[in-house]
Order: structure tokens, then C-alpha cells, then sequence
């Protein structure tokens, strides 16, 4: 396909829920064409996550549309390290830790939600390769996949019920927005089903959710993951042991009785070729003005539990995400159908918010997502305004369903009485009435987080390794809306909080104004948008292929 002005299928976000609809729907209808647009430079480049694969959609995925697919070098890499050891950790203080997973084989025992927990026979997987592969299946299906092609905004028809198209973002302007000899008009791409899967907080589909008035029925709430990848040594690998997942509650973000009250924790999991894994996972509802999730990341791997696994390694990558963990309430559906999504347009993955919290996980859940979208089209081909709906059947009749259904209440609770309180609650799983819950960034106070590091977090090394490029002389595309309450409000009460959180260090005082100074080293992560505490700031699309360049994360 040569011309992109019309395809019939648009899926936006190369990631694994855009690429298993690309793959299933190859598959089941080979001549159909299909179009994966994706902002990033090169497959994987934008994607990081912990990341722990439940693998059955994988396989069902796969299965028909490649078979053989096991004895692939690919699969070999990407599915290396199978889980055969799977700790939950306790940590109290700097030095002394529990495991609990007798605690979590209790509660599947009666079959409570926080059995689901456990990951032994899943896979620790680089979701950055996962995607690569992905890409590459669905290229050999003849699946036009398009690195470099940033979609800013969503085309509706005349009665806002489907949409037409997709824009993609203007390429040449100055930093003042001046056009430039080079200057491109983003085009319109036009489709007959479009795809959104964006991963969390998807631009386009946040504003498709707006234009069209679909509805959650509980603010979605984040979490931001900041991510190092570690090269340690053999015998400290061999210590760890290849196939062992470790995640860690408490300390540093919370501690019960005298807090802090955070939401997250910590994990370590074994990678290939001795990297270990190495993050920290924290809820934006935290409240500390002065708190930066780099700081719980330094803090965590000096916990002498983790400390002993990566003392002296070095640090070949790292990067920074949101993670959507509002679950069954939080999902964008139509108030009048029900639908994820409208007419020709369904929302998938992250983009839709399926990451089930009691599991720690979504992979599977988007991959799942991608194969019902498939399976709608397929049905639909002669009626693209029937596919949102069906898609959402499909949904409904799955696995996907079931386990945000078990997990509904798990973080609203949690948001609404704290780890300490929340978490023993969340027990009670379905039978809880669903809480209301504030936004994330209505949460932040003056409080100071406790464990604050007595030096500042090297932030440019940190950028440095996620690789983060974009032109230099463009807009920027981190916007603040007023400046004056930046002034007058925020920097008096709160002392700024962005120019602390933001793992790039975009933001700065220059000249007595907060700006985004070093737009150039965004990492995407989103946090921004969401944790200002006084909704100030909008994430745009840069110019295409601009951000972070994942290869292993
Ligand atoms: Fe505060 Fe938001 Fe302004 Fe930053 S952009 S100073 S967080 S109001
Ligand atoms: Fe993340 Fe915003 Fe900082 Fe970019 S500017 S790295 S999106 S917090």
C-alpha cells in the first residue's frame, strides 16, 4: 500500500493491543488492509514496563497466525525467562524484609482476590522487544507498520457518532511555531475502522473520549513506574537466580503507623544476559509536594535486600511511564450503549485502562483486547459502525472482563483509606461499594516525603540512558496553561512539584518563571498532566519519532 490518504483499518500505538489486532485480523481476513501508525522512531522504542507476561493470548495469538513460532530466535529471546520463583516481599526499614507469599497462597487458597498475585509459569519479558517482534509478525502478514507517524487528533463524522480519520501532527514549525521551509501540514488519514491503542492516557483517545461524551464512571487514577535496567555481575545474578520475580510493599513508600502512605511498590526481576529489572511503581494520588518517584527508586535499591543484587552494576537503561490502575470503573464507555469506544472506534489495552491491579499486570489483557477488535472488524466489514459494540460483547465474554470485574474495587479502596487500611479491605474484593475517589492530582498537599535524599537525583544521567531525543527547534509540546497560577498559586503553596517529579527535569524557574525548560528530554511518561496540582499542564504530540528509544526495557 502506497497511499495512506484511506485504509480500511487505522490502528494507532504500535504496542502489543494495536499489533495482536493487526496479527488476528491478518490472520483471519489475509486481504483486508491494515494500517499501525506509532509515534516513535522505531517498534518498541516508546514501550517499557515491568514487565511479567501471563501468556495464553500470546499463545492463542500466535498459534494461528505464525505457526512455528516457538523454535523462532525471537520467541527465544523475548520468552527466555520463564517464572519459577516468584517472591512477595514485606520491607520494614532499610535493612529488614519478609516474604509473604505465604500470605498470597493463603488467599487463592480461598479464593481471594489477592491469590491472583502470583506469577509463577508467567514470563519476565522486555515489553520493548515483545513489540519489536510483534511489529515484525505483523509486517511479514503485510501489515503497513509506520514508525514515525505521530497522530494528534481523531476525525468525526457530521453527527460525532464515528469517526473518519485520524490527523497526524504538523512536521516543520519553529520553536515561536512558525512555519519553516520544510513544513509539512499533518495529513489526514482516513479509515473505515479506527483502532486506538495508544497504551495509558493515549492522547487521541482522550480526546475522542471528550468529543464524543463517553464516560467513566470513576476518575481513571495512575500510577508513574520509573525503571532502571542493570548489569550486574555473574555471581550476583546466580544469587538472584534467572527466572525469579521479586515485588516489595512498604518501605520506602509505605510503613504502617508512621507512614509514609503510599500506594506501590518495588520489584526486581531477573532480565537475560545478568540485567535484573529494577523499578518502583508509586500511585500519582501521593501527597507530598516535595516527592519524586526517583527518590523511592534510590531509596528501594538500597533496601539491603535489593542492595545485595546490584551493588557495583551499571545502569545500561532506564525510563519512566504511567500505568492506568482505576480498573472496572475507570473504563470509557458510551452512557447510551455501553460500547468501549463508538461506532468505528474502539479503545484497547492501557488506552482503555484493562491492567489488572490484584495481578500487577495488562499485557495479556491488551493482547486479549487486540483479538477481540480483530474478531468485531472481521464481523463487521460490511458495517463499521456495529464494530465498537460487538467489540465490546467480545470483551464482556472474556477473560478481560472477569478479571477487572475481581478487581473493581481493589484500588478505589485503597485511593479512599490508604495502603494500610485500604489493602486489608480490598479483601472484601466485589462485595465493596464502589468509593469516590478524588483525581490524582487533587491529592497533593504541603506535606514532605520522609525519605527525602539528602542529594538531589541525577536526572540527566537517568535521560541519558532512556536515549530521549526530539528536534530541538520545535513548539513545545509540554504546554502550561497559566502561567500566573504557577506564580501566584502553586510555587507559594507547593514549591513547584513538577520541576521535583518530572523524572526528565524538563521543568525549571527561569528568570522567576516555571517553564517547561528542556522539552527535548521528555520521556513521554504523562505524569505531568496528571499530577500537577493544579491541572495546568497539557501533554502534546511532538513531531514524529521524537522520545525516549527503548531497546530493552
Ligand atoms: Fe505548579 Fe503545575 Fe505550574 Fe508546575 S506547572 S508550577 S506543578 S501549577
Ligand atoms: Fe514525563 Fe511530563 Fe516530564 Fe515529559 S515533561 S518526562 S511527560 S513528567
Amino acid at each position: 500500500m502506497e497511499n495512506y490518504d484511506k485504509v480500511s483499518v487505522l490502528v494507532v500505538g504500535a504496542g502489543p493491543a494495536g499489533l495482536a489486532t493487526a496479527i488476528q485480523l491478518k490472520t483471519q481476513k489475509p486481504d483486508i488492509d491494515v494500517c499501525v501508525i506509532e509515534k516513535a522512531a522505531d517498534l518498541g522504542n516508546h514501550n517499557l514496563s515491568g514487565a511479567v507476561l501471563e501468556a495464553e493470548p500470546l499463545h492463542t495469538l500466535l498459534d494461528s497466525a505464525a505457526p512455528g513460532w516457538r523454535d523462532s530466535d525471537e520467541a527465544k529471546e523475548v520468552l527466555a525467562a520463564k517464572i519459577d520463583k516468584d517472591n512477595v516481599m514485606f520491607f520494614l526499614g532499610t535493612k529488614l524484609s519478609f516474604n509473604i507469599l505465604f500470605a498470597i497462597k493463603l488467599a487463592k487458597k480461598f479464593g481471594l482476590g489477592f491469590g491472583q498475585m502470583i506469577h509463577l509459569g508467567d514470563y519476565s519479558v522486555s515489553v520493548s522487544k515483545l513489540t519489536k517482534w510483534l511489529g515484525q509478525i505483523a509486517k511479514k502478514l503485510g501489515v503497513e507498520v509506520l514508525c514515525g507517524f505521530s497522530a494528534e487528533d481523531i476525525v468525526l463524522d457530521e453527527s460525532n457518532s464515528s469517526a473518519t480519520g485520524v490527523k497526524l501532527v504538523d512536521q516543520g514549525l519553529d520553536k515561536e511555531g512558525r512555519k519553516q521551509p520544510n513544513f509539512v501540514e499533518g495529513e489526514i488519514i482516513n479509515a473505515d475502522f479506527v483502532v486506538l491503542a495508544e497504551g495509558c492516557d493515549g492522547l487521541v483517545t482522550e480526546k475522542f473520549i471528550e468529543k464524543v461524551g463517553l464516560q467513566r464512571q470513576s476518575p481513571q487514577l495512575y500510577s508513574v513506574g520509573v525503571k532502571e535496567l542493570i548489569k550486574v555481575s555473574p555471581e550476583q545474578y546466580d544469587r538472584f537466580t534467572a527466572g525469579r520475580v521479586v515485588h516489595a510493599m512498604g518501605y520506602p513508600i509505605w510503613t504502617p503507623i508512621i507512614g509514609p502512605g503510599m500506594f506501590g511498590g518495588g520489584i526486581v526481576y531477573a532480565g537475560v544476559q545478568e540485567h535484573l529489572s529494577v523499578g518502583m511503581i508509586v500511585g500519582a494520588d501521593w501527597k507530598y509536594c516535595d516527592f519524586n518517584p526517583q527518590d523511592a527508586l534510590t531509596n528501594f535499591k538500597n533496601h539491603r535486600f535489593v542492595k545485595k543484587f546490584i551493588a557495583g552494576g551499571t545502569v545500561v537503561e532506564a525510563g519512566a511511564k504511567l500505568i492506568p490502575e482505576g480498573g472496572y470503573y475507570a473504563i470509557p464507555k458510551d452512557p447510551q450503549t455501553g460500547a468501549i469506544g463508538k461506532g468505528n472506534v474502539m479503545i484497547l489495552g492501557d488506552s482503555a485502562g484493562f491492567v489488572n491491579m490484584l495481578k500487577i499486570k495488562g499485557l495479556h489483557n491488551a493482547i486479549e483486547s487486540g483479538i477481540c477488535a480483530a474478531k468485531s472488524i472481521a464481523e463487521n466489514t460490511n458495517n463499521p459502525q456495529a464494530s465498537a459494540l460487538r467489540y465490546t460483547e467480545l470483551v464482556e465474554n472474556s477473560n478481560i472482563d472477569k478479571e477487572m470485574q475481581s478487581a473493581k474495587n481493589f484500588r478505589q479502596a485503597v485511593a479512599k483509606f490508604g495502603p494500610l487500611l485500604g489493602m486489608p479491605l480490598s479483601v472484601l474484593g466485589e462485595l465493596l461499594p464502589k468509593f469516590k475517589v478524588e483525581k490524582d492530582y487533587e491529592a497533593m498537599t504541603t506535606a514532605h516525603y520522609k525519605f527525602k535524599g539528602s542529594q538531589n537525583f541525577d536526572k540527566d544521567t537517568f535521560t541519558a540512558m532512556a536515549a530521549t531525543e526530539h528536534r530541538e527547534d520545535q513548539p513545545s509540546h509540554l504546554r502550561i496553561i497559566n502561567r500566573n497560577t504557577c506564580a501566584q498559586k502553586c510555587v507559594p503553596k507547593y514549591g513547584a512539584p513538577c520541576i521535583t517529579f518530572c523524572p526528565a527535569g524538563v521543568y525549571e524557574i527561569i528568570n522567576g518563571q516555571v517553564k517547561p525548560a528542556n522539552p527535548s528530554n521528555c520521556l513521554h511518561c504523562k505524569t505531568c498532566q496528571r499530577k500537577c496540582p493544579f491541572d495546568n499542564i497539557r501533554w502534546t504530540v511532538p513531531e514524529s519519532g521524537g522520545g525516549p528509544r527503548y531497546k530493552r526495557m
